[in-house]
Formats: structure tokens, C-alpha cells, sequence
């Protein structure tokens, strides 16, 4: 199961893919967050540690849809890799794809900051995979 931190982090990391722009995330419960875009777009992200037996851990249009706010390119001929982040406490994590090397990179510096935000003194390393 993965904790409510890290579900957040890849919900924010799909929906900027999508171009949105999440806002601060919300908890609802323990188990439960929600962020909406700051765009205005009116689309979201949701997600929960516990979703029920049908359910999915992240949902929303915001992961789903891009951003009508936002235009969103990508790359006509991407090579889509993946960002796996790996520590001793959460293990490993993937995110992504991402559509290029750079995109990765940006990718990183994101979760960098974010994971400093969560000041855990959790060492992360951080590497860019080719996605299958
Ligand atoms: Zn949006």
C-alpha cells in the first residue's frame, strides 16, 4: 500500500504531465487527499491509501485530462522514460512516463523539492529507466 505522501507526489507529477497546475492538497481523512488545479480549469486529483474493493488509490480528471488552461506539448517521437526514487525507509517508487530525458530531469527536481518539503530525513536516490 503505498502511504498517502507518495500517492500525492504521483498524483501531482500526472496531472502536471496533463499541465495542470495542482494546488496545495486538501486531507479529508488520514487516508484521503484532494487537490484542484489553480488554472480555474476546475479539474482534480483524489486520492486515497484505502480505496474501496473496485476503487483506484489515485483518480480525478486532472490525472486523466490535460489541462484546457494549459497547453500541453509533448514530443511528436518520444522516448518515454520513467523516474524511479528509492529510499531505505518507503523503498522504491516509480513515477512517470515522462516523454524524454529532460522532462525526467525536471521530473527529479520536482520530487526533490517535494520530498524536502516533507523534511523526513528520508535519503532518496533517484534514477531515469527506460518505460517498457
Ligand atoms: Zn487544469
Amino acid at each position: 500500500m503505498a502511504s498517502l505522501r507518495v500517492l500525492i507526489l504521483r498524483a501531482r507529477e500526472s496531472a502536471e504531465y496533463r499541465g495542470h497546475s495542482l494546488a496545495r492538497f486538501t486531507h479529508n481523512r488520514k487516508t484521503q487527499a484532494y487537490a484542484y488545479c489553480e488554472t480555474g480549469c476546475g479539474m482534480g486529483a483524489f486520492v486515497d491509501t484505502k480505496p474501496a474493493p473496485n476503487g483506484i488509490d489515485i483518480s480525478g480528471r486532472a490525472v486523466a485530462v490535460n489541462c484546457p488552461n494549459r497547453e500541453v506539448t509533448h514530443a511528436e517521437t518520444p522516448r518515454t522514460v520513467r523516474v524511479v526514487m528509492e529510499s531505505e525507509v518507503y523503498g522504491a517508487d516509480t513515477f512517470g512516463p515522462y516523454d524524454s530525458p529532460e522532462e525526467a530531469a525536471q521530473a527529479i527536481d520536482r520530487l526533490k523539492e517535494s520530498a524536502a518539503a516533507l523534511k523526513d530525513g528520508v535519503e532518496r536516490r533517484y534514477t531515469v529507466e527506460d518505460a517498457e
